[in-house]
């Protein structure tokens, strides 16, 4: 059997639509460039990925959730140095009229699109939204959609840490949508102008910066083989001095290799006291710590980990898609698509299918439906070939497919089939939760 794996986008984004994974935003108006809504599996890939983080985050004993609001004091963005410096250099061709980013051409007097030489000076463009608060537009009430979530955490640094009565080196986390005005989205969900962070900012004595640095690349190396992703298509890159940003002492990219190449997933950042120092200037509110122990006061340093919600998304479904290819008795190509996902990242953990849609069998599979979907998302098809069925469940992961036929109500019986290696094993109705359970945890 030949494996073919995902070589083009435009598999996946059919695959999505077809399935119900993401659909074009706004799509009976003719769409809007670069915004995805999240269809019913789609909506729960994205919530088992922000689950695991959260649950890889938030059960450390350092680590307390944060969810700030969207909309934050403008005065936010003037310390954070997003409203004077948050800006990618635009460049325009004045041939084929396409935009494009200046640091990311490959020659920068070159258009990628036509070829032509012809591309104006590097204009540069801000890229958060602008909206007004209240019912008047005028410059005195502009507001911002945070462009990152990170600032909701640095302006309750202080609050988690008193409430919460935490000690250095604690750190908060968060998951929360943020919009950028990019000026060349795309690549379906990989860059778009609203999407969901997934951040946690980890505030360390100064000195212990580098040490702590170190520490988060490993844990979060680990948490991407513990979700289930093929360490093949991650790799980890430094920057160098001269790609730091303003805020950073240091950085380094977790890449995976998408269908679009090697591009970045997260970025790993330390951000030394820039932050809590700017807030503390613009704020005249001081966000000193004071550290107990040694009877001192200081800045904490900040070492920051920043994954994107629909990148790591869109990491997992590239990771998952498998085409299996084998020759028919007759000769023909049989083709099964498979989205192989790690059984935490499934949409759906388990499918009944009843062998017929008459009662009593469909009684008998409803029941054993409400007992597993008390614990699971699990799905019931009782429509088309039970091979037809066992195929739909495969295209989207469905890791065990529970088959109730006439024996099951003389046996107490079912068929457990397995997605990856298609075997079947003939399990006890009153075994069945634990299995399932023992099955998906050791997968
Ligand atoms: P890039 O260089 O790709 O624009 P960045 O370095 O500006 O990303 P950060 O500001 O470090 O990104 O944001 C942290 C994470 O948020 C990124 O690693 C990415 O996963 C995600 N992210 C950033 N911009 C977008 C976007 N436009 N669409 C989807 N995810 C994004």
């Amino acid at each position: 059997m030949e494996i073919r794996r995902l070589d083009d986008m435009q598999t996946l984004v059919s695959l999505s639509k077809r399935r119900g994974f993401v659909f074009q935003s706004s799509e009976i108006y003719g769409g809007i460039n670069a915004c995805w809504d999240f269809g019913p599996l789609g909506v729960e890939v994205k919530l088992n990925v922000k689950k695991a983080w959260w649950k890889a985050m938030t059960s450390r004993k350092d680590i307390e959730g944060l969810d700030a609001a969207i909309l934050m004091h403008p005065q936010v963005w003037k310390a954070s140095g997003h409203v004077d410096g948050f800006s990618d250099p635009l460049v325009d061709c004045k041939d084929c009229k396409a935009r494009h980013r200046q640091d990311k051409l490959e020659d920068p007097t070159t258009c990628p699109n036509c070829g032509g030489k012809n591309l104006s000076d590097p204009r540069n463009f801000n890229l958060m939204f602008k909206t007004h608060m209240g019912p008047v537009e005028d410059s005195g009430n502009v507001v911002y959609l945070r462009p990152e979530t990170a600032q909701g955490i640095f302006v309750n640094f202080e609050n988690v840490a008193t409430s919460m009565r935490k000690k250095i080196p604690f750190g908060i986390a968060q998951i929360g949508k943020s919009f950028r005005n990019e000026i060349t989205p795309g690549n379906f969900i990989f860059r778009t102008r609203e999407f969901e962070q997934m951040e946690m900012q980890y505030f360390v004595k100064p000195g212990t910066d580098d040490e702590a640095f170190e520490e988060w690349k490993e844990i979060r190396k680990k948490f991407y083989s513990k979700i289930g992703l093929n360490p093949e298509n991650l790799r980890f890159t430094p920057h160098g001095p001269g790609e730091l940003a303003h805020y950073a002492k240091a950085a380094f990219d977790i890449e995976y290799k998408y269908p679009i190449g090697w591009s970045e997933l997260e970025g790993i950042h330390n951000r030394s006291d820039f932050d809590l120092r700017q807030h503390q200037e613009f704020s005249g509110k001081s966000l000193e710590y004071f550290d107990e122990a040694a009877k001192e006061k200081y800045l904490p340093f900040v070492i920051e980990t920043a994954v994107g919600c629909d990148r790591l998304v869109l990491a997992c479904m590239s990771d998952a898609y498998r085409e299996e290819i084998s020759t028919l008795d007759n000769g023909k190509e049989d083709k099964r698509v498979v989205m192989g996902f790690h059984p935490d990242i499934a949409p759906v953990k388990a499918a009944i299918l009843p062998l017929s849609k008459k009662e009593p069998l469909l009684e008998y599979a409803d029941k054993l439906f409400a007992d597993l979907n008390d614990s699971y998302n699990v799905q019931m098809d009782v429509a088309g070939s039970i091979g037809k069925r066992y195929r739909r469940q495969d295209e989207i992961g469905t890791p065990l497919c529970i088959t109730v036929d006439f024996d099951t109500l003389e046996d107490h019986k079912v068929t457990v089939r397995h997605r990856d290696t298609m075997a079947q094993d003939r399990v006890a109705v009153d075994q069945l939760a634990s299995y399932v359970f023992d099955k998906l945890r050791n997968f």
